[in-house]
Formats: structure tokens, C-alpha cells, sequence
């Protein structure tokens, strides 16, 4: 990262302090530096991928309460209201990101909004791809698999998005959670482009 990278990330650093614990806060700063390692190997704009990783959870610990009225401000669809924390602070996070912290740069966004649930080859571009997988790879994850994601993913994003798809599917319905449609969507499709 260049000096003039590190200093526009800084005012956005102080932002997330402010709004997230010690543990999450650390956890986005690793997210931001493995997006920018993925970014580099995928030929990724590396300012974009910094802020990205850096904000992706900043809504992460934010109330019920304040989700909710986040929906409806933002007229987004009132079917949202049935989940919770998990897919919230990715789809109605982006919001605060771009009311809160001025961010208002789509790629980011959607970005922020894809990084739980992934999405379909196609929708997602290199940028969401990165985000998705540096959140699930940065160094401080420590799940059995974790060295043999990373490698998959070293050599090829796309087969990284669907080991995380798959180990996630998998691990939601071993603990009998209920699961979001645009995972299992983002699954079936990978798998069919990945012709499994
Ligand atoms: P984090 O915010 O850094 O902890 O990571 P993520 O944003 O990727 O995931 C947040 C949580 O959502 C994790 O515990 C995932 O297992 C869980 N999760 C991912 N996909 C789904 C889903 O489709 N449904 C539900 N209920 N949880 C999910
Ligand atoms: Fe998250
Ligand atoms: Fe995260």
C-alpha cells in the first residue's frame, strides 16, 4: 500500500473503531489486508479492495432494532425483516456504510452486500469475489480446511468461492440453521458453472 492509500484509509479506520469492538475491529483491519494480497493476484483495484475489506462488517454489531428501521428507510423489501444479524449486516449494512460513512462507490457496496451469502458467477465481480474470500481466509481464521482454502483459492478465486459455498452450506445444515435462498442460489450456480 502506497503512503496516500494508508492516509485516505485512515479517516474510515477511526470510523469503524468507533462502532465495532477490539476483536471485530481487528478483524476487518486482516480483511482489508488479505483483500489487498487476493486483489493483487486477481488484478484488482488494491484502494477499492483495502476499503472494502475494511468496511465490509462495519454494521456488524448494530441492534436489531436499528436494522430494522434501516429497511424500511431505505425502502428495501419488507421480506428482509424475518432474518437476522448474520445476513443483515451485509445487505442492509451496505446502507450504513454508504449513509453513515459517505461511501458511495457501487462496486463497495455491493461488495459489503454479497460478502455473507456470495452470489452467482456471473453477478459477482472480482472485487465481490475477493471480499467473499478474504473474509473467510484472513489470517486470524483458524477453521479444519482453512490451509487448503487458502491454496485453492491462491490458484484459482472462482474454485475458493465455491469451497467456501459448499463448507458453508454444509456447516449451517449440521448445526440445523436456517438458510438464506441466495446461498443455496449462489451454490446451484457456481456448481453448474464449475460443473460439478
Ligand atoms: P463474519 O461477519 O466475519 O463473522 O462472517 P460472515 O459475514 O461471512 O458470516 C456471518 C455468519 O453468517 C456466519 O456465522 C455464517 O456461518 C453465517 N451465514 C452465512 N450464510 C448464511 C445463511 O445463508 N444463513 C444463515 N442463517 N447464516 C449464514
Ligand atoms: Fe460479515
Ligand atoms: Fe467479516
Amino acid at each position: 500500500m502506497t503512503a496516500e492509500n494508508e492516509q485516505a484509509l485512515a479517516v474510515y479506520k477511526e470510523k469503524v473503531a468507533a462502532h465495532l469492538s477490539k476483536h471485530r475491529y481487528e478483524h476487518c483491519l486482516r480483511v482489508s489486508d488479505y483483500a489487498v494480497k487476493l486483489a493483487k493476484q486477481n488484478g484488482v483495484d488494491v484502494k477499492e479492495a483495502a476499503l472494502a475489506g475494511l468496511v465490509h462488517d462495519y454494521a456488524k454489531e448494530r441492534s436489531a432494532a436499528d436494522f430494522l428501521e434501516k429497511i424500511d428507510q431505505a425502502k428495501l423489501p419488507a421480506s428482509l425483516k424475518k432474518w437476522g444479524n448474520p445476513i443483515w449486516h451485509g445487505v442492509v449494512g451496505a446502507e450504513f456504510v454508504k449513509d453513515e460513512l459517505g461511501i458511495k462507490d457501487p462496486a463497495i457496496l455491493q461488495a459489503i452486500r454479497l460478502h455473507t451469502t456470495g452470489g452467482g458467477h456471473e453477478e459477482m465481480t472480482t472485487l465481490d469475489k475477493v471480499i467473499f474470500m478474504a473474509d473467510y481466509l484472513e489470517t486470524g481464521r483458524d477453521f479444519p480446511g482453512v490451509e487448503e482454502a487458502r491454496s485453492l483459492t491462491d490458484q484459482s478465486l472462482g474454485q475458493g468461492v465455491f469451497y467456501q459455498l459448499a463448507h458453508t452450506l454444509s456447516y449451517l445444515a449440521s448445526k440445523e440453521q436456517v438458510i438464506y435462498p441466495k446461498t443455496f442460489d449462489a451454490y446451484n450456480d457456481w456448481a453448474a458453472y464449475l460443473q460439478k
